[in-house]
Order: structure tokens, then C-alpha cells, then sequence
């Protein structure tokens, strides 16, 4: 059976929104599909032990709930704040027979990353997946109305969190082990309003693939996502001025946003043995926007 990917998953057609930081997916108008109900598993992550950050919503609910379905435990981490959305998924990890632990702290805070980290190790057993995947989006017309404090928070979470996470977790991976980072467009055609939230994405992308040689040898793989406009509440959360709201994601070539459940199978596959020989790559998951 053929599926026509332009309309396989319902165009997002958002009216203005807002909510505060970090946002709520349940609380998303429309709903985005994270895979409750489309992502079918097969097998391919059995007996894994996979770390997600942000797994609470978005991409990394999508993530989290495809790697429990894969046969994989999973750990998730999150705000506080966010504890409903990370209910919904910890019940969906729940429901695939699959382990569940949740971890909720601020990845700003260095000890939080380092006992993140054990604490998952103690409740897994071990640690073979790490999905750095968190990150704070907070929009500004431009560089001089990015304020100091505003920049130190952005690169705190998706520099200093992500380096802190991966530091931690290393010297807990075995050979066959994979990290994944999760990128953006954005590292590539970085958006004015979006200046110092896509430097850090470029830096992550840099990352990835030189720490991809430099574990490599053993036997650690590492790569990223790139991921091309996708609902999520990043994007009301402060994400997005309002005129972007409306319409978002309609002017990827495919013409309709990403639902994160869309990025799942580019997370398996990552992580799988099925990329025993990618390493050091990015994969971009963007709806037809070109990638260098
Ligand atoms: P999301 O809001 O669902 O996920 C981001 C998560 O980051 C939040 O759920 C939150 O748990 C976590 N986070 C933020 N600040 C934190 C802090 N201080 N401490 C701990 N956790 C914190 O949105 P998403 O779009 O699914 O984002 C997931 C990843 O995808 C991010 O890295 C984002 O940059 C990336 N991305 C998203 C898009 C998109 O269009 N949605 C495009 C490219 C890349
Ligand atoms: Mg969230």
C-alpha cells in the first residue's frame, strides 16, 4: 500500500498560542502526533537501556515511546513542570511491558546532569542509548534584543546540559552503545529572530561529529538529528513570534510541519545495529529542505 507523505499525517494549520516556558504538549492546539496510537514496534532496540532528555514531549516523547515499543527500558528526563506530559509517557513506556523511570530536574544545574546520569545507570542497570535531545528555544527580533541572562540560559541547557549529560554518561558505555544528538535546520539556515539558539545547534552538530571519531574507537557511535520545522511546544512556548505560529512549518517543500512521531524511525535506526557503519553523521529529517 502506498502512502502519500504529504497528507500520511494531518497538516498542522495552528491558530496564534502561547504558553509559558517550557510549554505543555498537551496542551498543543492541534495535538501533535508523538506515536500513542501510529508507532508500531519491531524488535529492534531488545534490551536496550536508553537515556532521553526532554522525553516528557515533542520529539523526545516520540523517541522514548518508539524505543519502549523497539524493546528498549527507557529513562526520562524533564522540568518539574512538566510532569503530565511525562506521566502520558511514562504510562505509554509502562504499556509496552517495557521499564519506565523518570528523572525531573533543570540540566542548568551540574550536579543534576552527573546524578541524572547514575541515577539512571542505577534504575536501568546499565546505559547503552543517550538521546541528548533538550534544549531551551526563546526567539528575539534580534542579537541586541538577546539579553545576557537570556543567552547565558540558552547555551546553559543546550551546550553546557548536553556536555555535562554526555561527560557523565561515557564512561558508562560499552561497545555497541550509541549517543545521539539532536540538531536542527537551524545549525544550517539559521533564522534571525533565532541567532544564539541556532548557534548552539551548529555547535552540537560540530560536536557530535568529533566526538563520533573520537569514540569510535571504542566502539561507541555517535551522530545527530536534524530535524526540519516539527510541532512541538517548543515553538508556542517563546519558541516562534505569533506570525509564525499560524502556518508553521508550511513552507518546508512536503508544505506541512513534522509530527514528532515522524522522527522516531531516524532515532531507532540510529541507535540500532542496522548503523553499525554510520558514524559521525547527521541525518536530516526536514520535509525537503536541503541539507549541506
Ligand atoms: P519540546 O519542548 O517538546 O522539548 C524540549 C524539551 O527540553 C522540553 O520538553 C524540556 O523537558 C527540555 N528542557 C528545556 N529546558 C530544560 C532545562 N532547563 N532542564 C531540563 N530540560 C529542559 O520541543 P521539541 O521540539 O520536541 O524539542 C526537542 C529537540 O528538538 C530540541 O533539541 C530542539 O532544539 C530540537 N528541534 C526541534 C525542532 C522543532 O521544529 N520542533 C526543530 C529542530 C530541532
Ligand atoms: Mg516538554
Amino acid at each position: 500500500m502506498l502512502n502519500d507523505p504529504r497528507t500520511l499525517f494531518p497538516k498542522v494549520d495552528p491558530p496564534k498560542q502561547s504558553q509559558p516556558e517550557p510549554g505543555l504538549d498537551i496542551k498543543l492546539s492541534p495535538q501533535a502526533d508523538i506515536g500513542l496510537s501510529s508507532y508500531q514496534g519491531s524488535g529492534r532496540l531488545k534490551g536496550r537501556k536508553a537515556l532521553i532528555t526532554g522525553g516528557d514531549s515533542g520529539i523526545g516523547a516520540a523517541v522514548a515511546i518508539a524505543y519502549a515499543r523497539e524493546g528498549a527500558d527507557v529513562a526520562i528526563a524533564y522540568l518539574p513542570e512538566e510532569q503530565a506530559d511525562a506521566d502520558r509517557v511514562l504510562q505509554a513506556i509502562e504499556e509496552t511491558g517495557q521499564k519506565a523511570f523518570s528523572f525531573p530536574g533543570d540540566l542548568r544545574d551540574p550536579e543534576y546532569c552527573r546524578s541524572l546520569v547514575q541515577e539512571t545507570v542505577n534504575a536501568l542497570g546499565g546505559l547503552d542509548i543517550l538521546v541528548n535531545n533538550a534544549s531551551r528555544q526563546v526567539w528575539a527580533p534580534g542579537l541586541t534584543e538577546i539579553t545576557d541572562e537570556n543567552f547565558d540560559q540558552t547555551l546553559q541547557v543546550n551546550l553546557y546540559g548536553s556536555f555535562r549529560v554526555t561527560k557523565a554518561a561515557i564512561p558508562h558505555l560499552k561497545p555497541g552503545s550509541s549517543i545521539i544528538f539532536t540538531s536542527s535546520i537551524q545549525a544550517y539556515q539559521p533564522s534571525e529572530t533565532l541567532l544564539d539558539y541556532a548557534m548552539t545547534k551548529a555547535a552540537l552538530n560540530n560536536l557530535s561529529k568529533g566526538l563520533a571519531s573520537s569514540l569510535i574507537g571504542d566502539g561507541i557511535r555517535v551522530n545527530s538529528v536534524a530535524p526540519g520545522p516539527f510541532w512541538t511546544p517548543l515553538q508556542p512556548s517563546h519558541g516562534q513570534p505569533q506570525e509564525k505560529i499560524e502556518g508553521f512549518g508550511q513552507h518546508a517543500p512536503i508544505g506541512r510541519a513534522g509530527h514528532p512521531v515522524e522522527l522516531a524511525g531516524a532515532y531507532v535506526f540510529l541507535a540500532s545495529d542496522e548503523a553499525s557503519y554510520v558514524v559521525g553523521e547527521t541525518l536530516g529529517v526536514t520535509g525537503g529542505t536541503p541539507t549541506p
